[in-house]
Parts: C-alpha cells; sequence; structure tokens
C-alpha cells in the first residue's frame, strides 16, 4: 500500500503521525511511505532519516495527499485540507468528529473512509490510541504543576520533594484513571506526599496496592475534598466521565480555603473542565491567577513535547497501521473489532452511532 505522511498544520501542532522506526516497519512489509518535506522535523525527525530507511520525501501537501492510498495524520483535517482528500482514501488519525460538523460533512461529501484513533476500541472498553496521550499529559501535568509552585511565576514557592528536614509538598490528584495514576507516580517520584482520589473503588483498590507508601487513596467527594485542598500546595484534575462534561469537584468558593499560591493543573480541560474556575488556555500563555491560586490548563499538553508524544503515539498505532497496509480497510475491520470500531464514515456514510446523533445524520 502507498502510505502518506503530511505535515500537520494545525495551529501548534508539531507531532507527525509516523516516526522513522514506524515507517521502516511498513516498508519492510512491502509498502511505500511518502512523507511530506520536514513533516518530521519539530518532533526530532529530520528528512534524511526518513529518506535513511527507504521512505520518500515529498515537497508539498498536495503532492502526499495525491499519491497516497492512506493518509496517516494526528490532528483532523483541517480546512485547506478538505479538497486535497480523494474519495476511497483512508485517513487514519485522531477525528474527534461529535465536536465539529463542518468536518463531519465534508468528510461525508469527499467520500473518504474516515478511521478514528479516538473510537479505536478493546474488548475491556479502554482506548489504546487515546491511552498514550493521556500518559504524557499525566506526568506532565506533574512537571507543570512543580514549575509553577515557583515563586517568581506566582507560586507558593514550595519544592515538591522537600529537602532534608524540611517536609515534602502535599499533591492531590482528582481521578485516578490514566492520567491520574501517571500524574501521581511522577509526584510520588519526586518525594511529594500524593493523595490519588477516585469514586471507583475497584481502581482505589488496584492504586492502593501497587503505588508506593507515599501515596493514600481516598473517596472522592465533597466532604473529602473539602477537608484536603486548605493543606494541598498541587491540585490535579484528572477526572473523566466518558461521553459527559467532566464535573466541577472543585467549585469558585472552594478557592478562598486554599493557601495563597496553591497550584491547581485541570488536565481534564478538554471535556471542559473538573475545576469551576478553569478555562482552556495555551502553551504560548499557560496560567492565569484567581484569588491567588494559579491555573494551568493546557488543553493540548502533548503538543509541548513532540517528540515523546510522536514515539508514544507511534508506537500506539503501528500495529493497526501494519494491519489495515496488509489487509485493506475492509479486510482488517471485519478480522479486528477493535479497528472496525474506529470507522467513523465510509465513503458518503456515518458508520459511528455517536458521530450520526451529534448531527442528526442517518446512521
Ligand atoms: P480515565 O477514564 O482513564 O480516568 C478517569 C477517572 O476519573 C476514572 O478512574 C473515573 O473513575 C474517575 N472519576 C470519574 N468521576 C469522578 C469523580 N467525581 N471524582 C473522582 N474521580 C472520578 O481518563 P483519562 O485518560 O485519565 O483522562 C482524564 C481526562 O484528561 C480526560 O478528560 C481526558 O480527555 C483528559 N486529557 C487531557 C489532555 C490535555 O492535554 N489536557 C490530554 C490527555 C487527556
Amino acid at each position: 500500500m502507498i502510505i502518506g505522511v503530511p505535515i500537520e498544520i494545525k495551529n501548534n501542532e508539531n507531532r507527525v503521525a509516523l516516526t522513522p522506526g514506524g515507517a521502516l516497519e511498513l516498508i519492510k512489509r512491502g509498502h511505500t511511505v511518502y512523507v511530506q518535506d520536514n513533516a518530521g522535523f519539530n518532533s526530532g525527525f529530520p528528512n534524511d532519516l526518513y529518506e535513511s530507511i527507504g521512505a520518500k520525501i515529498l515537497p508539498t501537501i498536495e503532492a502526499v495527499y495525491d499519491i497516497a492510498e492512506m493518509i496517516m495524520k494526528v490532528k483532523e483535517p483541517i480546512e485547506s485540507e478538505y479538497k486535497l482528500i480523494k474519495e476511497g482514501q483512508l485517513l487514519f488519525t485522531y477525528f474527534h468528529f461529535a465536536s465539529y460538523e463542518p468536518l463531519t460533512k465534508a468528510m461525508i461529501e469527499n467520500r473518504s473512509v474516515c478511521l478514528a484513533y479516538e473510537t479505536v476500541e478493546k474488548a475491556d472498553r479502554s482506548l489504546p490510541l487515546l491511552i498514550p496521550m493521556s500518559e504524557v499529559a499525566g506526568r506532565m501535568a506533574t512537571q507543570q504543576g512543580a514549575k509553577y509552585l515557583e515563586k517568581p511565576i506566582k507560586g507558593k514557592g514550595v519544592l515538591l520533594g522537600g529537602v532534608p528536614g524540611v517536609s515534602p509538598g502535599r499533591v492531590l490528584v482528582l481521578g485516578g484513571g490514566v492520567v491520574g495514576t501517571q500524574a501521581a507516580k511522577m509526584a510520588a517520584g519526586l518525594g511529594a506526599q500524593v493523595t490519588i482520589m477516585d469514586i471507583n473503588l475497584d481502581r482505589l483498590r488496584y492504586l492502593n496496592d501497587v503505588m508506593p507508601a507515599n501515596v493514600v487513596t481516598r473517596y472522592s467527594s465533597e466532604v473529602n475534598i473539602r477537608e484536603l485542598i486548605p493543606i494541598m500546595d498541587l491540585i490535579i484534575g484528572a477526572v473523566l466521565i466518558p461521553g459527559a462534561k467532566a464535573p466541577n469537584l472543585i467549585t469558585r468558593d472552594m478557592l478562598k480555603d486554599m493557601q495563597k499560591g496553591t497550584v491547581l493543573v485541570d488536565v481534564a480541560v478538554d471535556q471542559g473542565g473538573c475545576i469551576e474556575t478553569c478555562r482552556p488556555t495555551t502553551h504560548e500563555d499557560p496560567t492565569f491567577i484567581i484569588d491567588d491560586i494559579v491555573h494551568y490548563c493546557v488543553a493540548n499538553m502533548p503538543g509541548a513535547v513532540p517528540y515523546t508524544s510522536t514515539v508514544a503515539l507511534t508506537n500506539a498505532t503501528l500495529p493497526y497501521a501494519i494491519q489495515l497496509a496488509n489487509k485493506g480497510w475492509k479486510k482488517a475491520c471485519t478480522e479486528n473489532k477493535e479497528l472496525e470500531l474506529g470507522l467513523n464514515v465510509i465513503k458518503g456514510d456515518v458508520v459511528y452511532r455517536a458521530v450520526a446523533e451529534a448531527f442528526d445524520l442517518p446512521y
């Protein structure tokens, strides 16, 4: 199969869909990989790395879309790309269709085959192509929180790990899923005293078993949150209720109970946030302050570490990309239910119920 990897043109997107190592695995299996000039540059993969393993560099995005049977991307196509997509072309990327009707309509009209990373689903209902980015965001949440606790950037002036003779910082993690687990692990590794809250008792039992001694678990309730916030240095929001807006676990009135310079990192901001006073921010201007409390609410945290994010994404997508390339999308999806669930639009028809329902389209 001919695979095309265009440059990501969405604002501030520095990732690329395929590393040279990933491209090699496809080439070894007899496929041809075309990469747009400098597509991997911002992730640390210049053209010569792709060329050295046998991938071919094309000068323009038009040339990539023109030749490829399967386009591998990171973010959904933006308007200037809609017209480049050809009938029957397979697009394997994040789409998040239900949040943007014009994209859905455009992909119906161009009669492409859209396989969305975010709906590829395993039998245990986990989402293997979303997990790597949650892992990145979770680990970054602690890293960013530790940074913004520094006094020159309006934090409380607390070193999370403490030093001999000085108590370590205290971290509260709301939600013990993928993001929360990674955030807690990083905070524990720095030596902080960490509390993870969740409403899923099985999850708390598991975390209680696997986490080091400086991590404790508490059931997530308003009473417990109110009890703990006055002594916390860093609070990380990492809750998710699938398909719904995140609940506001930290409300506006709770800010007055926190110490000046406390840092709030709301990773769940992309689902509306679980901290009432959070609004989406960018890597250029990541924080704002309300009532002397520092808020960090960047909606695309993995974008700041494109090398790590690109490698993590390729690790997860590659096994599926190989199946698609070896068998073609029809056979690959028939034989692998996980991939089949990734199909959202096929040649003009919406085949994913939630997308059809979002825009009242036939299903
Ligand atoms: P997950 O499903 O693995 O974990 C969510 C956890 O929240 C679950 O364990 C669930 O039981 C728990 N939860 C639900 N209601 C709760 C409550 N009231 N109190 C405490 N816990 C509660 O999800 P995840 O992969 O960890 O993702 C978490 C959030 O991070 C999502 O909104 C996701 O979209 C977001 N995210 C953001 C970025 C970013 O760049 N900002 C990147 C990746 C993921």
